[in-house]
């Protein structure tokens, strides 16, 4: 038998983590990584923050799991607490992003057909979007790499460049049910959409009777500097999915919408067994109570206008390496000029600093949203270090 244990989809490296110290992780030969990729996004209160622990704990010896049968003061709890920060009516729980954005897809589809208007199920989606690894959430996306061996996808996706308003103006048909985006692409390689661009899809929107749903699933949950990066855009969506740093490393999700536009979701039409259970709403609530203040959005404005502007500087140095900046917030990405995983690992092996590559030839800096001004030098000096020793390489 030569297949592992642990089904090989992934590759994993040789980095091994056991313990997490607030921005650090420590693996099993006791090397210290400085974490900029958070899991991807996740542990946006880092490793150790004790709010967050202590909330599970207590939630963990209280009471950790009941059905949704059953009514769930943990489960009202935070969701009126997302309702009243942000533009939605009701929220749907779930254990993961791609869960996240099928409650999404379902809300789309059944806001036209509950009350029998069958002719409307088409999604506009967007070029190089990532939405998860489920069936309707690999289809919702048009990269052939997750596709290949999956056939036949989920029908009744349409996908138009990122950014493109007239394709997506163009797109719309009799069929067409709404909009799924993305406000920054994430494993797209960090591309923020334009004022523009979501302004229109808003507009076009209400002129067709569609619904807009954003995938905030990595750029949501104070990553960008405001709670949802939407309200950067001066927009409101009808539906929005939330994941990733929502449970700051507890795996939840969650499904945000407008009254209206959850007009289809009524009773025995959608379900989860673990979503929303007392467990996970605890995690939640713990980094609510900890990110959902101006005070802590400011810091993550301030730090990411910090990183971003000592990482222009810093690029200066090497125009034949790098070519830009961009992202929001501390969800921030180098456009390089080559393929960016080489040098992902050259930092991690040789400088002990985890990011993480994505599309578009883009490195990605997701640091854990309490970084403080050590570990921000600290990542300089990995970062100056790493690069003098890959350029070196390189021209060698
Ligand atoms: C990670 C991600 C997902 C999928 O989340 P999972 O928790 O892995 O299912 C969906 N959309 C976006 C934008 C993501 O970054």
């Amino acid at each position: 038998m030569s297949i592992t244990p642990l089904m090989p989809v992934y590759p994993r490296c040789g980095v091994r983590p056991v313990r997490g110290e607030h921005c650090h992780l420590i693996d099993e030969d006791g090397t210290r990584y400085l974490d900029f990729a958070s899991g991807i996004a996740v542990n946006l209160l880092g490793h150790s923050h004790e709010g967050l622990i202590s909330a599970i704990q207590q939630q963990a010896a209280t009471l950790m799991h009941v059905s949704n049968m059953y009514g769930s003061p943990q489960g009202e709890a935070l969701a009126q607490r997302l309702v009243d920060k942000t533009f939605a009516d009701t929220v749907f729980f779930t254990n993961s992003g791609a869960e996240a954005v099928e409650c999404a897809i379902k809300a789309i589809r059944a806001y036209h057909q509950h009350d029998g208007n069958e002719e409307k199920f088409e999604i506009i989606t967007f070029k190089n979007a990532f939405h998860g690894r489920t069936m309707a959430t690999i289809s919702a996306s048009n990269q052939d790499k997750m596709h290949k061996g999956f056939s036949p996808l989920l029908p009744g996706f349409r996908y138009v460049d990122f950014d493109d308003l007239e394709g997506a103006k163009a797109a719309i048909g009799p069929h067409t049910a709404g909009f799924l985006v993305e406000p920054v692409q994430g494993e797209g390689g960090i591309r923020p959409a334009s004022q523009e661009f979501m302004k229109g899809l808003r507009d076009l929107a209400d002129e067709h009777d569609l619904m807009l749903a954003l995938d905030e699933v990595q750029c949501g949950v104070a990553r960008t500097g405001t709670l949802y990066a939407y309200e950067q855009y001066g927009i409101e969506p009808d539906i929005m999915a939330s994941a990733k740093g929502i449970g700051g490393g507890f795996p939840i999700g969650a499904c945000l919408a407008t009254e209206k536009a959850a007009r289809g979701m009524v009773f025995g039409t959608h379900g989860s067994t673990y979503g929303g259970n007392p467990l996970g709403m605890a995690a939640g609530m713990a980094v609510m109570d900890a990110v959902a203040n101006d005070e802590f959005l400011a810091e993550v404005r301030e730090k990411g206008d910090r990183l971003r502007g000592r990482l222009e500087q810093f690029i200066g140095n090497y125009p034949d390496l790098f070519e830009e900046v961009r992202g929001m917030g501390l969800m921030l990405g180098l456009k390089m000029k080559g393929e960016p995983r080489p040098f992902m690992v050259h930092l991690r092996d040789y400088h002990q600093l985890l990011t993480v590559a994505a599309g578009d030839s883009t490195l990605r800096l997701l640091p854990p949203l309490v970084i403080g001004d050590a570990e921000m030098d600290e990542f300089f000096d990995k970062l100056s270090a790493g690069t003098a020793s890959y350029h070196a390489e390189a021209a060698a």
